[in-house]
């Protein structure tokens, strides 16, 4: 039996997680970790993810949890996974993170936690997105500069960070695939006279719109024809079940920092 604990319990993911999870046989919730200003604190999470009383109470910290974790899942947000990684430094637990919009030094940061533990970081936890990410490769290397790089992204009104962490995971594939330094060649926005297009841009645009879950496409334009690739996630519970593979299968790994293709066997 794995020990689960949810970091981001009460939010939008982290509600499908345990819902779902209460259906995964040798996984137990035993910890719902939310913001110290939560009003969910103190309740049984299962009344408020609507799946009747778990027995765990919310709590703002993992110390608070009277069972020891063998495992947590992080939707939470970049300083508060940040915060719990250093809350765990001392007695350190697999993690599986699929928080985004991290800045260099919170990832430079995950990347020492996982130097002792294993750790999943990933953006996007769809079995679909992760297929498109090989995919995208595999066309980038034919397509190469001949055909202009397009991202377009679109999500709910409610999303803190842009471009998704999904944009930018397939921005640095299409990038190290086509042997571009993202840095140089992202384009996050186009106003005015901006002159013609280079060859070199790598177009990553931002769509924010009412309850739209997450959709994806990548467009390769080349002369007399262009490629395009879609994905649309219909529901949260793609990712939260791609994040709870990802719970059973990281607390077997050796220490390391893995990511959903390494989860679900695409390397
Ligand atoms: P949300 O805002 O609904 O949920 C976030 C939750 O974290 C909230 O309930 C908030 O109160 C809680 N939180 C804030 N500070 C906290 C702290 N210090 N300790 C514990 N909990 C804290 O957001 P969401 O839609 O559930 O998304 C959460 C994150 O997951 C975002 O970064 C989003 O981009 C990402 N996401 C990733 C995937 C993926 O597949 N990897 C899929 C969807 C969303």
């Amino acid at each position: 039996m794995l020990n689960l604990i949810v970091s981001g319990a009460s939010g939008r993911m982290g509600n499908r997680i345990i819902a779902l999870a209460g259906d995964i046989e040798n996984l137990k919730l035993i910890g719902a970790l939310e913001r110290k200003d939560s009003a969910d604190l103190g309740k049984d999470i299962g009344s408020i993810t609507g799946i009747g009383e778990t027995g765990v109470r919310v709590t703002d910290s993992v110390g608070a949890i009277p069972e020891k974790g063998d495992v947590l899942v992080d939707f939470s947000s970049p300083s508060a996974t940040i915060a719990c990684l250093k809350s765990l430094a001392n007695e350190p637990i697999p993690v599986v993170i699929g928080t985004t919009g991290f800045s260099k030094d919170e990832i430079e940061y995950i990347k020492l936690y996982a130097q002792n533990t294993p750790c999943v970081f990933a953006p996007n936890m769809s079995v679909g997105i992760n297929l498109l990410l090989r995919i995208l490769m595999d066309i980038a290397k034919v397509t190469g500069d001949d055909y202009d790089v397009e991202i377009i992204e679109a999500h709910h009104r409610l999303k803190k960070d842009a471009p998704s962490g999904t944009a930018m995971k397939m921005a640095q594939v299409l990038a190290s695939a086509l042997g571009r330094d993202l840095e140089e060649s992202a384009v996050y926005a186009r106003h005015g006279l901006i002159g013609e297009r280079t060859n070199r841009e790598i177009g990553i645009q931002t769509i924010r719109a009412g309850d739209i879950v997450g959709e994806h496409t990548v467009l390769f334009g080349g002369l007399g024809e262009r490629i395009e690739i879609t994905h649309k996630a219909s529901s949260r519970d793609t990712f939260a079940r791609g994040a709870i593979k990802a719970a059973l299968w990281v607390h077997k790994q050796t220490p390391g920092l893995y990511d959903m293709q390494d989860v679900l066997g695409l390397k």
